[in-house]
């Protein structure tokens, strides 16, 4: 490590709590799909700040949306009323095809919004007894950091000495139709919480009807379909959602046959392209309405900054034709990557949909084989970051090109083949 970098290394080692276990590079400025470090080395950002960067770094129509805001009026609180807030309103409705948004900041707020939202539909609209209502989740979730959250998180890391634990979730293995439908023929329950792919878990890929069983079951037993598309969303698999399963349209159609619509959506990360903090819960009328004054919110959410940066962002993903970009990338970076691990012993499986895969290592989840891949692929010009032990994620901006992508696998494969 450059003795630059090390600096800002020890600072934040000295200064900062330590729950982080970054990569050892330190970033000063980004473009696109590219990061570059304070020696001045140019990297391929692999990660896009966990799908946060879907619209490549520093993205001028967003940047400037921000400055435009920032330099005009950046927070009212909801105290008051403002110019930006309502016409966010609308266009983000109208874009996903929701009567109704709950704008917050971050993914686990919104996380937290939609429990808060399914457990009073329970209560005021299911008939559910008061203080019994259950959310079900699924098994190797991650769906953020907050108290609640990790009540229901199997990640011991994430769980230990953070009690007492917040009741009210029932666990089921993911991608598991029967034990799902046992488990939603159980009392008070309210809905079903659930990521249409486990990022953090390591990109676990579900069948391809889980979402549409998932839609389709969660209406038999009177369940809201709660769906996590935090780091799913906003065109990262090839669709605007995740739900959208193999549908071309970027979520615009309503073709029956694909589109698992669930009853609350909730987004983060790509929402703002990386610039901003912003969060969403979408659902209809009959659901949001349940949330009356003074029951919910946030200082900061729906500001006027979030509110420009996140049409901005939006409108990039459409106007770019981000969705589109991701899925045939994707299929290329899948099938070149399969054709390579036919003859290798060190990577086991590629996974993933549109532009979110990756790649498991034949090794324990205890070694730190993944962890050395990702230094080298550093050393190579590529930034990426094990989920697991033994499993890399690649997700690069959507605004990448195919011979940016070819450069990049020729990157992987090369520093694959020094294993
Ligand atoms: N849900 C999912 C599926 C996520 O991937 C994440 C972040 O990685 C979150 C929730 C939490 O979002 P945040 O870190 O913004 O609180």
């Amino acid at each position: 490590i450059a003795s630059k970098s090390q600096e800002f290394i020890d600072l934040e080692d000295k200064h900062g709590a330590h729950n982080y276990h970054p990569l050892p590079v330190v970033l000063e400025k980004g473009d696109g799909v590219y990061v570059w470090d304070v020696e001045g080395k140019r990297y391929y950002d692999f990660l896009s700040a966990y799908s946060a960067v879907n619209q490549g770094h520093c993205h001028p129509a967003i940047v400037g949306a921000m400055n435009k805001q920032a330099q005009t009026l950046t927070l009212t609180s909801r105290a008051f009323h403002n110019d930006k807030l309502g016409v966010y309103e609308k266009y983000i409705t109208d874009y996903f095809k929701f009567d109704k948004v709950l704008p917050m900041n971050t993914g686990a707020e919104a996380v937290e919004t939609a429990i808060k939202i399914a457990r009073k539909w329970a209560y005021e609209k299911k008939g559910v007894a008061e203080t019994e209502a259950k959310i079900i989740v699924c098994e190797n979730n991650f769906h953020g950091r907050t108290t609640t959250i990790i009540s229901f998180s199997n990640d011991e890391g994430a769980r230990k000495n953070f009690g007492p634990y917040t009741p009210g979730f029932v666990k089921v293995p993911y991608d598991d139709a029967e034990a799902l439908e046992e488990a939603l023929k159980g009392d008070n329950i309210a809905g079903l919480l659930v990521e249409p792919i486990q990022g953090e878990a390591g990109v676990y890929t579900p069948s391809d009807d889980f979402m549409k069983i998932c839609r389709e079951l969660c209406s038999k037993y009177n369940a809201l379909f709660i769906a996590d598309e935090i780091q799913t969303g906003i065109a990262r698999t090839g669709a605007l959602l995740a739900v959208c399963g193999k549908c071309s349209c970027q979520g615009h159609c309503e073709r029956q046959e694909t589109y698992s619509r669930p009853d609350v959506l909730i987004l983060g990360k790509a929402l703002s392209g990386g610039a901003y903090p912003v969060s969403a819960v979408l659902a209809d009328d009959e659901i949001m309405n349940v949330i009356k004054p003074g029951q919910h919110g946030s200082t900061f959410g729906g500001n006027p900054v979030a509110a420009a940066v996140a049409m901005a962002a939006l409108d990039v993903v459409k106007d770019e034709n981000l969705a589109q970009n991701a899925r045939e990338l994707g299929s290329y970076f899948r099938e070149k990557m399969n054709d390579y691990i036919q003859n290798s012993d060190l990577v086991t499986l590629v996974r993933g949909r549109g532009l979110l895969n990756a790649i498991v290592i034949n090794d324990s989840e205890e070694s730190d084989t993944a962890w050395n891949i990702c230094l080298k692929l550093r050393d190579n010009g590529l930034l990426a970051k094990p989920t697991h032990g033994n499993i890399i994620r690649f997700a690069p901006p959507l605004v990448m090109n195919k011979e940016q992508l070819d450069e990049c696998i020729e990157i992987i494969i090369r520093t694959l083949e020094e294993f």
